[in-house]
C-alpha cells in the first residue's frame, strides 16, 4: 500500500497477489470467491491458462509496431469482432471511454454539428466525451465546462422519441445500464429509439462496454433485445484482464471514418489482441452461453430468498439487488473482509454480482450463502 496515489478510488485495504478462475488470493494467503471479476473484466476467470499462454506466446514474437501496420492477431480480432456482431469496420481503443470516444467522433462526423441524445443513469467512461455523455450531476458537475450537444432524457420511449429530431446525430445508451445498478432499459424504450434514429437519420449506438461478450447470455447484449444498433463499443472483458476496448460499425457507418480522422498509438497491439482472440475461443460458446443463461436464473432465484432482500435485477451473469436500507457498502466491506467474498456496492442500497463466466453451480450456491450470512446476523 502506498500515499502516492492520487485518490480517486476508495480502496480496500486487501492487496491481492494472486488469481485462478473465481478465486484471488491477497499477500496474507486468504482465499476469496471473487464475484466482481475486476468489473466485468475477468469474464474468462483469472489467469486463463489459453489467455496467459496465448499472452507468452505473443510477447516473444512481436509486442508493437502501431497502427501504420497491420499485424495478424489485429487482423483476426477485427474479423472475429465485426463477423459476430454488425459486420462493418472496427477501430480499437484502449479502453471502454475510448472506444465511446471513437464512436461519438463518428456520430458527430456522419452528422456534422448534431445533437448526441443519451439517458439519465447512463455511463460511458471519463474521459471529456465519454463524461459529457454520461449525465450524472457529482461525475460532472465538478468538471464543467462538459463537451456541448448532448442532451439527457430519461430512459423511456415517449422520452426518446419526443427529443430526437432531424438534429440528432445519435442516441447513446446502454441496453442494461451497468454502473447505476444493472437497470434494464424495457425493449419499448430500445425500440423506440431504433424507430426515432431511423425516422430522423440519427445512429443507434449501443455502449455494450459491460453487457458485451456474454455477460448476459448472449455474446452480444443487442441478440436479445430485438434491436439491432448502427455502431457498438466494447472493452472491459474483451482483453481477459488486458486493456483493449473497439467500436464496432454496421455496414452504414463503415465509410465514415478516412485516413487521419482519428487514430491513437497502442490499440489493438499484437498482445492484446492475441490474448482477445483467446477470450473469443473461450466466451464465443453455444454451451457456456446458455450456462451463463442457466446460472443467472439459478443466482436470481437464491438472490430472492435472502433476508432484506427488496429487488433482484438481471440478465444472465450481470446482477444485482437492493437492500431495504444503505448498507450495501458496509455489506461489500463485511462480504470483503469477513466472508472473502469480493462483490460491489454501485449505490448506497445496491450489491452488483459479476462473477466470472466460468462459475458453477455450487460456487454461485456458496456466494448467495456468504452473503446470507451476513444479511441474517
Ligand atoms: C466501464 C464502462 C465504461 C468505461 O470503460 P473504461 O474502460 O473504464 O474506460 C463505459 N461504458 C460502460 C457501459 C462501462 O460499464
Amino acid at each position: 500500500m502506498t500515499e502516492h496515489l492520487l485518490p480517486t478510488y476508495a480502496r480496500f485495504p486487501v492487496e491481492f497477489v494472486r488469481g485462478a478462475g473465481t478465486r484471488l488470493w491477497d499477500s496474507d494467503g486468504n482465499e476469496y470467491l471473487d464475484f466482481l471479476s475486476g468489473i466485468s473484466v475477468s469474464s474468462v476467470g483469472h489467469c486463463h491458462p489459453a489467455v496467459v499462454e496465448a499472452i507468452r506466446e505473443q510477447a516473444g514474437r512481436l509486442l508493437h509496431v502501431g497502427n501504420l501496420y497491420f499485424t495478424e492477431p489485429m487482423t483476426r480480432l477485427a474479423d472475429r469482432l465485426a463477423t459476430s456482431s454488425l459486420g462493418g469496420g472496427v477501430f480499437f481503443t484502449n479502453s471502454g471511454a475510448e472506444a465511446n470516444e471513437a464512436a461519438l467522433k463518428l456520430v458527430r462526423k456522419n452528422k456534422q454539428g448534431g445533437d448526441i441524445v443519451v439517458v439519465h443513469g447512463g455511463f460511458h467512461g471519463r474521459t471529456y466525451g465519454a463524461l459529457s455523455a454520461t449525465p450524472q450531476e457529482a461525475k460532472q458537475a465538478p468538471f464543467a465546462p462538459l463537451v456541448p450537444g448532448f442532451r439527457a432524457v430519461e430512459p423511456t420511449a415517449a422520452a426518446i422519441t419526443q427529443t430526437v429530431d432531424d438534429r440528432t446525430a445519435a442516441v447513446v445508451l446502454e441496453i442494461i445500464q451497468g454502473e447505476s445498478g444493472v437497470r434494464i432499459l424495457g425493449d419499448d424504450v430500445l425500440r423506440a429509439a431504433r424507430a426515432a434514429c431511423d425516422a430522423h437519420g440519427a445512429a443507434l449506438v449501443f455502449d455494450e462496454v459491460q453487457t458485451g461478450m456474454g455477460r448476459t447470455g448472449t455474446l452480444w447484449g443487442y441478440e436479445q433485445v430485438g434491436v439491432v444498433p448502427d455502431a457498438l463499443t466494447t472493452a472491459k472483458a474483451l482483453g481477459g484482464g488486458l486493456p483493449i476496448g473497439a467500436l464496432v460499425t454496421g455496414e452504414k457507418l463503415r465509410g465514415v471514418f478516412e485516413p487521419g480522422d482519428h487514430g491513437s498509438t497502442f490499440p489493438g497491439g499484437p498482445v492484446v489482441a492475441a490474448a482477445a482472440l483467446a477470450v473469443f475461443d473461450v466466451l464465443d460458446d453455444d454451451a457456456l452461453l446458455a450456462s451463463v443463461r442457466a446460472g443467472g436464473e439459478r443466482l436470481r432465484a437464491r438472490l430472492e430468498e435472502l433476508p432484506g432482500v427488496a429487488e433482484v435485477r438481471g440478465r444472465g451473469l450481470m446482477n444485482a439487488f437492493d437492500l431495504a436500507d444503505g448498507s450495501a457498502p458496509d455489506l461489500t466491506r463485511r462480504a470483503l473482509l469477513e466472508q472473502r467474498l469480493v462483490v460491489n456496492a454501485t449505490g448506497p442500497r445496491t450489491i452488483r454480482l459479476l462473477p466470472p463466466l466460468l462459475v458453477s453451480d455450487a460456487e454461485l450456491d456458496e456466494a448467495v450463502d456468504r452473503l446470507g450470512a451476513l444479511l441474517a446476523a
